[in-house]
Order: structure tokens, then sequence, then C-alpha cells
């Protein structure tokens, strides 16, 4: 059996972008844009169970999953951090599997774990869409039951 190619986003589907923020916008109140701070990406949180399912597909042969993560073209500092999150929260070798595109639709693939299903090319992706923190997918647990 042929594995299915599974893309996984990272901001607010592994990493807990949205608690990263609030945090930061306590901190440095005076700052617009306080994602674009160094270390932003860096300090994010992991979103629960999303590492450990992301594991389960590595090491599954029923999936090929890669990491599919727009940039913040604005950070460029967030091109390095995504990057080193992979690396913390994961291993060396699953850095291998980040693509950072803006472009979503342009990649080839089963599965897309998104949070977001517009707008960076999630409308045109080919494959099956998981609509992550939707009323059907809430949270990994019901992601890991619908794919193991
Ligand atoms: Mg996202």
């Amino acid at each position: 059996m042929k594995s299915k190619i599974i893309y996984i986003d990272m901001d607010d589907v592994l990493c807990d972008y949205q608690s990263g923020y609030k945090y930061y916008k306590l901190k440095y109140p005076d700052i617009k844009f306080p994602q674009s701070i160094k270390g932003f990406f860096n300090d994010l949180a992991p979103v629960k169970n999303g590492v450990a399912t992301v594991n389960k597909m590595i090491s599954s042969e029923k999936y090929n999953p890669y990491i599919l993560t727009a940039p913040s073209t604005r950070n460029p500092h967030s091109y390095m951090e995504k990057r080193i999150w992979i690396e913390s929260h994961f291993d060396y070798n699953f850095t291998k599997k980040l693509i950072i595109c803006p472009n979503k639709g342009l990649l080839k693939g089963d599965i897309l774990i998104d949070d977001i299903v517009a707008g960076k090319g999630q409308e045109s992706f080919e494959g099956d869409l998981i609509h992550f923190g939707s009323p059907e997918f809430p949270d990994w647990s019901s992601v890991s039951k619908i794919l193991f």
C-alpha cells in the first residue's frame, strides 16, 4: 500500500500561536506586531497531542507526513524559527520534511490539516482538507481518530 502524503500546518495546529500572541501582546503592549519580535515562533507552545499524533504518522506505514506552513513574510525570523521549532519538538531528521510555502495549493498530496481553509492556497489543495478547530475536528484526538 502506498503511504498517503499528509501535510500538517504549524500555527494553531501544531503550535499554539494564539496563546503566544496574547502573551507577547501583554509583555510588549506598545509593539504593533508582537509576532514579529525575534523569538516569538521559537517560544510557541505545542498544541496538545499534536506532536504525539504526528510522531504516530512518522512511524506509521500509512502516512508520509510533511509540515506545510506559510511564512510570515514581514518577519524573516519566522523562517528560521519554524525550522528550530521542528527540531526542538521532533528531531533533526524531521526538519527535512519542513516546507515553508506561501501557496499550499501548489503542493501535491492526499490530506492537508489546517485551521484555515482559504487564503494561502488551501482552497485549491486537491486532496482532502481536515479543518482543524472546526466542530468536526476541534482537537488532535478527533483528528487522530479519523486517521488511525
Ligand atoms: Mg494555521
